[in-house]
């Protein structure tokens, strides 16, 4: 509940460089808030001074104005910067209004610590410095004719310089470790889909790979099933291609593969729809949920389209070029089917082709 109001309601990483920022602001806001009424009730009910009650009361008003901007705009950086600015005017005022009293010269302490952590080092220092040439000055006025002593004021410019610049160097340093982390963290996360990448890539076809038409099969099979949508496997095998190894080269059937490689990625381009490097020459396909013609044509167009090539392949009769065999199942009743029944039901199909001239599709309905 607090964290929510020091957060603003804003969804905001905790390793984002805004979070403290925002977490700051609204401290700034509420601590001012409660200053004003503090001051609001002393000079108004003890010390019976009207103006200066009215005065903070006023203040208020840009104050709440700024915490409830922050809420709605949801603009950090806005909203740091109007805090600072409120905490800036709000203490030089009270200063005024109480004429410089050496005990209110302690508020004036407080300046560097929330412009720093709030606006940054370098324009936190810039308004600290504006801020304490005013609170100096005015300090001068009222203590030089009074029985303040001179030892007191050069402690007070003493004490406020080191504060402001032991801030400056630690929001300097902290925000530099924080920029030189975050960007560490950064390229880690992008070694790491790199490498997430080629775990799943199959190097040659670039086409995913073995181990991840495991995990996709199994998902996807489910997903379909919980959503109670048809779910296509096909299984592609390439047509006497030993034979074309052993005619034409194992590096030109390795183009061959990459080539076939190609034409499954263009015939899966819909999201939900994959292809798989499983073997040597063998692919699958997961399709999307379509009706079962859909997933007989579009199969038998990926054979055609392959057959289409027409990469030379002698030994490949009666066709002469290269061709593919597919085995598919389309599951649209799941009663007591697993994974592994459609997948060697789809195989049964490729073989019972390859018993039977090749350069077909067999699609079973389950
Ligand atoms: P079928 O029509 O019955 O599928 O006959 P086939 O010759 O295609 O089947 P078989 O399983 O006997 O041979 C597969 C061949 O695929 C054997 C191997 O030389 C070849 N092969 C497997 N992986 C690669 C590869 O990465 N590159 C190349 N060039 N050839 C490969
Ligand atoms: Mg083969
Ligand atoms: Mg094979």
């Amino acid at each position: 509940m607090f964290k929510n109001i020091l957060l603003s309601n804003i969804e905001i990483d905790e390793s984002h460089k805004n979070y403290r920022r925002l977490i700051m602001s609204n401290f700034a806001y509420l601590i001012a808030l409660f200053i004003l009424f503090i001051f609001f009730f002393i000079n108004f009910f003890i010390r019976g001074n009207t103006t200066a009650a009215l005065i903070e009361i006023f203040f208020v008003l840009p104050t709440l104005y700024g915490f409830i901007m922050l809420r709605r705009d949801k603009n950090i950086e806005k909203g740091a910067l109007f805090a600072t600015y409120i905490f800036f005017i709000a203490i030089i005022i009270v200063h005024f209004l109480f004429e410089f009293d050496e005990g209110i010269t302690f508020w004036a302490l407080l300046f560097p610590f929330v412009a720093m952590s709030l606006i940054g080092a370098k324009k936190g220092f810039l308004f600290s410095f504006v801020f304490y040439i005013i609170i100096y000055a005015g300090a001068y006025y009222y203590w030089h004719d009074s029985d303040v002593e001179v030892m007191f004021y050069i402690r007070f410019l003493i004490v406020s310089f080191i504060i402001t610049y032991l801030l400056y160097f630690h929001e300097s340093f902290s925000s530099d470790s924080f920029e030189k982390l975050a960007a560490a963290n950064k390229s880690l996360e992008e070694k790491f889909e790199e490498v997430r990448q080629l775990s799943i890539t199959d190097s040659l076809t670039t086409l995913y790979n073995k181990r991840h038409f495991d995990v996709v099969l199994n998902e996807e099979f489910n997903r379909a099933k919980r959503a109670d949508e048809a779910f296509i496997l096909g299984i592609i095998d390439i047509d006497n291609f030993k034979l074309y190894n052993d005619t034409y080269g194992h590096d030109k059937g390795n183009d061959a593969l990459e080539r076939v490689g190609e034409i499954l990625n263009s015939q899966t381009s819909r999201s939900g729809d994959y292809a798989f490097r499983i073997g040597g020459e063998e692919f699958a396909i997961i399709l999307q949920s379509s009706s079962s013609e859909d997933s007989y044509s579009h199969f038998n167009n990926l054979r055609k389209k392959i057959e289409a090539e027409s990469i030379e392949h002698i030994n490949n009769k009666p066709f002469g070029v290269l061709t593919v065999s597919i085995g598919a199942t389309n599951v649209v009743n799941y009663k007591n089917l697993n994974i592994i029944d459609v997948y060697k039901k789809a195989d049964k199909n490729l073989y019972s082709i390859k018993g039977n001239g090749r350069n077909r599709v067999k699609l079973s309905i389950l």
